[in-house]
């Protein structure tokens, strides 16, 4: 993000103006009494740029404005929150800190996303497993159609004892009474399982800014890694620390 910094607009007849403050955001902030920033300043002196990682270059604008780090007349600097800033031949001192206190909320954060990998994975791996158990019972139960078919088999088999036809029936039936009270008991247990896998994963794979928290979609880690560099609400910038 960028600001830039100057002095406001005043009357031809004032002694100067408030200190103006622009941000890229197209933020208007104007800082310190009427008259206290001074004339040799311009109304677009310098621009300082942030980076998310907290670090600043600042640009003076035009060749006719002086800027003065430390003393030193600069056209482009790498600053520190502690440096002396001096604009103009009047040598007006830029109050660096209420400055950056005053955008502060316009200055994008980083944030790390690399916990997101396990989220991701974890959400994978349990589905899997729930729809792996839900054919696996799916399977079970499928036993009790093949031992009424085999039972009705064995009755054009001839030779094969009533008894026998008889005992795989009677299997048969006390199987699918089983199932059937089984799938009562359970009816829904995967259904609720993946809603409730669904839900966490709404909660957690979510943009790591905690005043934002923006759910960010069925995206695998690796392709949010490589495609999302910031977050469209809230302007965060993604990391990835590994
Ligand atoms: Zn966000």
């Amino acid at each position: 993000m960028e600001i830039i910094i100057g002095r406001e607009s005043t009357s031809p007849l004032s002694i100067g103006g408030r200190l103006h403050i622009l941000t890229s955001n197209k933020k208007d902030y104007y800082l310190g009494l009427e008259g206290s920033v001074p004339k040799s300043v311009s109304r677009q002196h310098c621009k300082i740029i942030i980076k998310t990682d907290g670090s600043m270059e600042l640009i003076n604008l035009k060749p006719t404005n002086i800027t003065y780090i430390n003393g030193i007349e600069v056209i482009r600097k790498t600053i520190s929150k502690s440096d002396r800033i001096e604009l103009g031949g009047g040598h007006f001192v830029l109050d660096l800190n209420s400055v950056l206190d005053t955008v502060k909320t316009e200055i994008p954060q980083s944030y790390d996303i690399s916990h997101l990998k396990a989220v991701w994975e974890k959400y994978q791996q349990t589905k899997i497993e729930i729809q792996v158990k839900q054919s696996k019972s799916a399977a079970v139960q499928s036993v009790t159609g093949l031992l009424s078919m085999a039972s009705i088999a064995c009755g054009f088999v001839p030779g094969v004892p009533d008894i026998i036809r008889g005992v795989l029936y009677g299997i048969a039936i006390i199987l699918a009474v089983v199932f059937f009270i089984y799938r009562m008991r359970h009816a829904g247990e995967n259904v609720l399982q993946l809603k409730e896998l669904d839900d966490q994963f709404h909660k957690d794979y979510v943009c790591p800014n905690p005043d934002c928290g923006r759910f960010l979609g069925v995206t695998p880690y690796d392709d949010l890694k490589k495609q999302t560099k910031s977050c469209p609400v809230c302007k965060a910038v993604y990391e990835v620390k590994e």
